[in-house]
């Protein structure tokens, strides 16, 4: 079920069977010579539109911008800084809270977020802990490629040239969900250099073409098609966890 497409009615349906959502978060920023700008944002949210489809769970709007300062030389590239972010979360989940939502499930699409979200995530229980709210208030994040069995796969498809940026496997999982925009380019060299992540130029310095330590060029549809199925069941089964946790209220 995807909010974006459900009346406020059947939110609130949904709400007397379950009190857990899905929120596919990731990151707009280049993405080499051939990945799209949205392949973080896009990762998560193809993966939890698929799980919605085949379990009932409920997946609210993907949050696209996020920690990408590092990427802004490169054209294309939106970045919050992490005060902004931080806000930003923080009140998409006293939203969702305030319905009634208990159990906010952060599927994560950029390696770059993760800071920052557990920074939000210790203000929304820093905000419940000073208030002596009751128990039952529960977040979790978990990236994409650590649901079950994921990065295993991962790298027994690229045992080369994964890399950390613009890595065949997210490239994979945009071009099975989006065929039309498949690019090619000649990558100079096959794979990547890797290096530390600091400022814009330096960034752009260090990772002219924007790939670090990958060859995007291993990726295929159906390399992409393997990850996806894999990951709907790691997510599938996660959420029902999540939601049967002890404790938890609903
Ligand atoms: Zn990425």
């Amino acid at each position: 079920m995807l909010l974006h497409l459900s009346t406020w009615a059947e939110i609130e349906a949904y709400l007397e069977r379950s009190r857990t959502v899905v929120i596919p978060i990731g990151s707009n920023e280049q993405h080499g010579p051939t990945g799209l700008l949205g392949t973080d944002w896009l990762c998560p949210e193809i993966i939890a539109h698929e799980a919605q489809k085949e379990a009932d769970i409920l997946v609210a709007p993907t949050f696209n911008i996020g920690m990408a300062q590092h990427h802004l030389d490169f054209p294309g590239t939106i970045a919050l800084r992490p005060s902004t972010f931080m806000a930003a979360i923080g009140d998409w989940a006293r939203s969702l809270a305030h319905h009634g939502f208990t159990r906010l499930y952060f599927l994560n699409g950029h390696g770059g977020n993760v800071a920052t979200i557990e920074a939000a995530f210790s203000e929304l229980y820093a905000e419940a802990s000073f208030a002596a709210r009751p128990r039952g208030f529960a977040l979790k994040l978990k990236n994409w490629w650590d649901l079950k069995g994921v990065f295993k796969l991962a790298h027994q498809q690229f045992p080369a040239g994964h890399g950390s940026h613009a890595t065949p496997s997210e490239i994979a999982v945009t071009q099975w969900a989006y065929p039309d925009a498949i690019k090619a380019a000649n990558y100079a060299p096959q794979i990547a250099p890797t290096g530390p992540i600091r400022e814009a130029s330096d960034f752009r310095a260090r990772f002219p073409d924007g790939r670090m330590g990958s060859d995007p060029g291993l990726a295929t549809p159906e390399k992409g098609a393997e990850l996806v199925r894999l990951a709907v069941a790691g997510l599938i089964e996660e959420v029902r966890a999540f939601g049967a946790e002890s404790g938890v209220s609903r």
